[in-house]
């Protein structure tokens, strides 16, 4: 179902088509590459030469000619004369002829003439005494073998002119290995979106100060800070405004130049829900309220022209809905193509009701089980309760007008974290 309907909310999916509709990723900028990782490659990287740069050994052994090793066995050894060392990180030290090999290390150049590297424990290496190594400069064979035996082909991971990395890549570890090895210190990327981060409400004090009666500490900000940097965005905190039209339009003014504007709470109908009005009278309004639970109030318009998000106050409310909505505005504007959260079917434990009809995401413990992963929800799930979330690691998806999911039905569930272990996701006991 999408567009809105009587009550004239809009359903989770078209809120979300309707918020990105007007978001672009942000402007190139070249920053060194570790300060790149989780952002998006700006331009196509070709190779400009081959990796590895040149053919080399993929073991600790011998560089021989196969020809020597024909006859080679365990009881008839061939018998080769050791030239030269070839240590990693110089040009070779000699050339391989007839009988002789040269004692090669994993990443040193196949010397010339050498067409292959036999193991060290295919030889008599380990038994030799290396006090008379030198002395005896010969080494024992064991094993006949063809050409290009443990050998790495210059090219052999990337051929020079060949594209090592595609315009729009996401640059994870090994992405950022790759462009180390092809000799990058710096990479263009679409530069990270400045998320000013505001939480209103005169009973919300910031955290570190006394509590007055009434007053309740501001988690909100901590909250949605933590998940603007996780998504790869920079968190500006500008802190608590109380619930006037007067003070939260002053905070405001400090955000004019953000990327995106996040605040929470006074999105409500409350007398003191001020967002609202602020919108209204200095910006504009596109979409107020979504069918979903928690988090039905939130307002999507513009304040100076730059993207505002009024997230609903309650602290678990507020969280979901930045990952249905903040998230994918974080990525688009990084310039990422996957914008959805990733999600996986599990068998659902326990039997779990959806009240009110709206989509509802409920706080659910993914575990992997014998023949897939289960899922249970984590508890309480009044939408203040944030403790239900750390015991979470995914958000089980009730679609609209579903009445309630079965016991040991098949479910959809948006990952919240992947990392295993003390309550996010259990790996499968691999002793049993
Ligand atoms: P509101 O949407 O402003 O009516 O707030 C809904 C609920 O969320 C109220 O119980 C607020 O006290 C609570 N709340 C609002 N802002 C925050 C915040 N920044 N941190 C923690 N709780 C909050
Ligand atoms: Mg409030």
């Amino acid at each position: 179902m999408t567009g809105a309907n009587d009550d004239g909310m809009i359903g989770v999916a078209a809120a979300r088509r309707a918020i990105l509709a007007g978001v672009v990723p942000l402007p190139i900028e070249e920053v060194p590459l570790l300060d790149a990782l989780g952002l998006v490659l700006a331009d196509t990287i070709t190779a400009t030469a081959d990796i590895p740069p040149f053919r080399n050994s993929a073991m600790d052994g011998y560089a021989v000619r196969a020809a020597d090793l024909r006859a080679a066995t365990r009881t008839m050894p061939a018998r080769l004369r050791v030239i030269a060392e070839g240590p990693a990180g110089y040009a070779p030290r000699g050339t391989v002829t007839r009988g002789t090999a040269i004692r090669i290390m994993t990443g040193a150049p196949l010397p010339p003439g050498a067409d292959t590297v036999v193991r060290f424990e295919e030889t008599d290496e380990p038994t030799r005494d290396p006090a008379h190594a030198a002395a005896e400069p010969e080494v024992a064979v064991f094993v006949a073998q063809g050409p290009a035996i443990n050998v790495r082909e210059a090219g052999e991971d990337l051929r020079a002119g060949s594209v090592a990395l595609a315009a729009g890549t996401a640059l994870r570890p090994a992405e950022l290995g790759v462009l180390a090895s092809l000799g990058y210190g710096r990479v263009r990327v679409h530069r990270r979106p400045q998320i000013a981060i505001v939480s209103t409400g005169d009973e919300v004090v910031p955290a570190g100060q006394p509590l007055a009666p009434g007053q309740i500490r501001d988690s909100n900000s901590t909250t949605l800070a933590a998940l603007v940097r996780r998504y790869g965005g920079v968190p500006r905190l500008l802190g608590v405004a109380r619930d006037t039209v007067a003070e939260l339009t002053a905070t405001l003014a400090a955000a004019r130049d953000a990327d995106l504007i996040l605040t929470s709470g006074g999105v409500s109908m409350g007398d003191y829900d001020m967002v609202k009005d602020v919108l209204r009278a200095e910006g504009r309004i596109d979409i107020w309220q979504v069918r979903m639970k928690p988090g039905k109030p939130l307002a999507y318009g513009q304040l100076g022209g730059r993207p505002f998000l009024g997230l609903p106050g309650n602290p678990v409310a507020a969280y979901v809905s930045f990952e249905l909505f903040a998230r994918p505005i974080i990525l688009r504007q990084l310039g990422h193509a996957t914008l959805d959260k990733p999600t996986i079917r599990a068998r659902l434990a326990e039997r779990v009701r959806n009240g009110g009809g709206r989509q509802h995401y409920v706080r659910a413990l993914v575990t992997a089980g014998p023949d897939g992963p289960i899922v249970r929800p984590t508890g309480e799930q009044g939408s203040g309760v944030l403790t239900a979330l750390t015991r979470a690691n995914g958000l089980i998806v009730i679609p609209e007008g579903v009445e309630a999911l079965a016991a040991d039905a098949l479910v959809e569930v948006e990952m919240l974290h992947w990392e295993q272990g003390a309550g996010h996701f259990p790996a499968v006991d691999k002793q049993g």
